[in-house]
């Protein structure tokens, strides 16, 4: 079948459409997060459902044949998916699951590529009250199956290759899995492996379905986080978080009703759920979905040609398109972009500078967490941006830097103080469990405090500032140095393409500060240019906090959500124990 033989859902009563109201001056002072719930359309009976806040609301407000997922397939194919199609598809995913015995709770895990059946299988998994976990396609057998057992995965969604390369061989140990489906399988399903074809079985469900019967609190979505500082966690959360979703698309990303909205974060992230999906139709805008990988003439044509307004991305694809060069852009047009934000890794100051300079506007840096469910800290379309701060806490959210005591409490410290970034709890997004650890989740709480495991600092005017994340910083000759101030430094130099930086042992300092840079095309590695960096970094950071030791490689060692991983240099350099690889980018974690 095709997609186009879909059947059309029929549009309903124009009524006016519930337009979001938010005036960003008066989020800040008049806030609360009931009066953003009930900017929902929400359910019967105080019910509440993320799926049908990011889409049926939308066709029930008159809004049916807009587009809602624009899918450009990585050999040139193009798809639309109307709020109506996606209604009526995501339905009969919803009402396949209840014919295959799944019940509310139970884990649905989809492993493919950035494709329509996974955006289906997303919404279609949250309507039927189940719990969508999505596992990055281009994990290894390993990382796929600790995931699949630790969800217990139910149903699994995925392509015939990846199941025989990646699935397959394990199936015995996974007693919870009852049906496998594959999004390419013309042919008849086997009832004995239980492997189905996803289309045909799709299309004997109806595209009709009553509203679901899920609650806030009930579990909607589980994460695993990306593993840059150990065993990646399994973060769960319930449908409440689709307050904030939307909310944050919409005063942290200007999210618009009917923007072309472009997240290059893959779903296999939060980011790529959260803001890939849930935030963007929340506020009714039309999503880019592009399958193909990175490319920056690739990407700079679609950021045209699809007239995006908004763009979301991370710091490590900014870092590509800076060292692609302004030539990658030549006659490119992008008078349609209205904002641009960078989330994942701190987005150094060259960064906005560098887009200030080339793409005519800067990248807003946002923090936050999978455990958070959604931005926290962001440079907001209204605020005056700070280069190398992440912004200001957003409406409802109260972040502060503390440091824990030994009584299990929390000091709260001044403006200019590093410490760690702690949220008061009370922001409908915020996880309700570490699976299957509940007490690693009970050790992230300090009484209403959440604590990040960041280090951060507030200036005087409420900024907040990145330090590193408390495993990476490092103490020198009496000084605590986070590796953002030193790394970003490094960066302004014009060979330097990406730095990552850690603490060595030394007999005199404690510590001192070894850099591992890749250079950009055109540099070569060799003395000289050793020599001037590290001149450099002494001139802007002096000489305690400079770097000792640089050592160049072809490519820094990232996560596979494109974060360096400072604990395998460290480990490599140390000769210590290289820990958790399930997450590194690269062959290694292949096997
Ligand atoms: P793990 O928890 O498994 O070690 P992770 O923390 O990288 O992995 P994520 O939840 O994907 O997993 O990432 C959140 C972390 O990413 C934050 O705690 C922070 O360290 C970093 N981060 C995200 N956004 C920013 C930002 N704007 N500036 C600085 N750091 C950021
Ligand atoms: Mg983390």
């Amino acid at each position: 079948m095709t997609w186009t033989t879909l059947p059309k859902m029929p549009e309903s009563g124009e009524s006016t459409p519930q337009l979001l109201n938010l005036d960003h001056a008066a989020m800040q002072t008049g806030f609360s997060w009931d009066a953003a719930r009930a900017e929902l359309a929400g359910l019967p009976n105080g019910g509440l459902n993320i799926a049908f806040e990011a889409v049926d609301r939308w066709v029930a407000a008159g809004f049916a044949s807009r587009t809602a997922l624009r899918w450009l397939g990585k050999n040139g194919e193009r798809r639309e998916f109307s709020y109506a199609d996606l209604a009526g598809l995501s339905n009969r995913f919803a009402n396949l699951l209840e014919r295959l015995g799944v019940v509310p709770g139970d884990r649905i895990c989809v492993l493919t590529g950035r494709i329509p059946e996974l955006y289906i299988a997303a919404l279609g998994t949250l309507k039927a009250g189940a719990v969508f976990c999505p596992l990055f396609s281009a994990f290894g057998p390993e990382p796929v199956r600790v995931r699949l057992v630790k969800s217990q995965a139910r149903v699994l969604v995925t392509t015939t290759l990846l199941y025989e390369r990646k699935v397959r061989a394990q199936c015995d140990e996974l007693p919870d899995l009852r049906q496998i489906l594959l999004t390419d399988l013309l042919a008849d399903g086997d009832d004995a492996t239980g492997l189905l074809p996803f289309h045909e079985q799709l299309m004997m469900e109806s595209a009709e379905r009553g509203p679901p019967a899920t609650r806030p609190e009930d579990m909607a979505l589980l994460h695993f986080t990306s593993g840059t500082t150990g065993t990646p966690k399994g973060a769960v959360h319930v449908h409440n978080a689709v307050i904030a979703h939307r909310l944050t698309g919409r005063l942290a990303l200007d999210v618009r009703l009917g923007d072309i909205y472009w997240c290059t974060a893959d779903p296999g992230w939060v980011t790529g759920v959260s803001y890939g999906i849930i935030a963007p139709l929340a506020n009714g805008a039309t999503l880019v979905v592009d399958e193909a990988e990175f490319d920056a003439r690739r990407w700079y044509a679609i950021l045209e040609q699809e007239q995006v307004n908004v763009w979301y991305t991370a710091p490590t694809a900014i870092r590509m398109l800076m060292k692609a060069g302004a030539v990658a852009l030549q006659g490119r047009d992008l008078g349609a972009l209205r904002f641009m934000a960078s989330v994942g890794e701190p987005l150094n100051p060259e960064a906005v500078i560098w887009s200030r300079e080339v793409l005519g506007q800067p990248f807003h840096d946002t923090w936050w967490q999978t455990e958070t469910g959604a931005i926290m800290i962001a440079n907001t379309p209204g605020l005056a941006i700070r280069p190398g701060s992440m912004g200001q806490p957003l409406p409802g959210i109260e972040a502060a830097i503390v440091r824990r005591r030994t009584d299990g409490g929390v000091d709260i410290l001044a403006s200019d103080t590093e410490g760690e970034l702690a949220l008061r709890v009370g922001w409908p997004s915020l996880f309700r469990d570490y699976l299957g650890d509940s007490d690693r989740y009970q050790r992230c709480f300090a009484g209403d405090w959440y604590l990040s495991g960041d280090l951060a600092r507030r200036d005087a005017d409420g900024y907040f500032w990145f330090v590193g994340r408390a495993d990476d910083v490092i103490k020198t000759a009496g000084h605590l140095i986070g590796p953002f101030e030193v790394e970003s430094a490094l960066l302004e130099h014009p060979a330097v393409a990406e730095v990552g930086m850690i603490g060595k042992p030394d007999e005199f300092a404690g510590q001192i500060i070894k850099a591992f840079v890749a250079l950009k095309p055109g540099y070569e590695p060799n003395d000289g240019l050793r020599k001037e960096l590290i001149g450099f970094a002494r001139t802007r950071l002096g000489p305690a906090v400079a770097p000792r030791e640089l050592e160049f490689m072809v490519d820094l060692p990232k996560t596979r959500s494109g974060k360096i991983l400072r604990r395998l240099l460290r480990a490599r350099e140390l000769d210590l124990p290289l820990g958790d690889l399930s997450t590194l980018e690269g062959d290694a974690a292949e096997s």
